[in-house]
């Protein structure tokens, strides 16, 4: 230990379980890559993605929004349509800056599944006047995890079914391989703005589907061959 000073007791380091390991993953940082499936970009009132004329976009998260998969958290203040969005969650774990897609790979440490919540209303106010996604994306409780799963004999998940349903009833339902951008393109790209670093979390993107939750749903999610994640969401505080 450092004999280091502070005013009053530092945040403690955010962290994830890592299936078949005592050892938990430490996170660093959290992206999410926006409107990667075009069903979903479409709902969300565009007219889907031209992968040819365009690139991937992020907003992020900071790891004190993380809350792990099988909690029950307060509806949020500040929203009346706050909603889940269900996502493949890429774990690095190996530093990458300016990485070809045929070395991708070996950025990955694992996958988990991820609820990126979002206070719809406050992200439409955000859109229609050009401000920062913040107040939508990042905020307490915003980014539920499952364990990390390490990738092993997984590889570079390019396919799988990803559902979601509130209460029972599934309410979104698509397939990894239905990316715009797969997880090779997005680390690659991804790395040409920041140098990757070992914790750094990439969430990427939801299928059509998504929708408002009320005090008392339950969530339950699936990514095959990644886990089960789940979620309640209770009164507000
Ligand atoms: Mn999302």
């Amino acid at each position: 230990m450092s004999d280091t000073s502070y005013l009053w007791q530092p945040p403690a380091v955010v962290s994830l379980p890592v299936a078949g390991s005592e050892a938990r993953y430490p996170v660093s940082r959290i992206f999410c890559v926006g409107r990667n499936y075009q069903a979903h970009a479409i709902e969300m009132g565009m007219k889907g993605v031209d992968k040819s004329t365009s690139r991937p976009f992020y907003f992020t998260k900071t790891p004190s929004a993380l809350v792990e998969s099988g909690a029950t958290i307060p509806y949020p203040p500040g929203t009346a349509d706050f909603h889940y969005e269900m996502e493949l969650v890429v774990a690095i774990g190996a530093a990458g800056f300016r990485v070809a897609e045929s070395e991708a790979q070996r950025l990955i440490f694992g996958y988990a599944a991820g609820l990126d919540l979002t206070r719809r209303d406050l992200q439409a106010v955000a859109r229609e006047s050009g401000r920062p996604w913040d107040l939508s994306k990042n905020f307490e409780n915003a980014a539920v995890c499952t364990s990390v799963v390490p990738a092993g004999e997984l590889g570079v998940l390019d396919s799988g079914a990803i559902t979601l349903a509130v209460n029972g009833t599934t309410r979104q339902s698509g397939d990894l391989s239905q990316l715009i951008w797969n997880i090779r393109e997005l680390i690659a790209d991804l790395s040409q703005f920041y140098h990757l670093q070992p914790g750094d979390l990439m969430y990427t993107g939801t299928p059509e589907g998504v929708g408002a939750l009320k005090p008392g749903d339950r969530i339950t999610g699936h990514i095959d061959r990644v886990g089960d994640i789940a979620l309640t969401i209770g009164e507000p505080d």
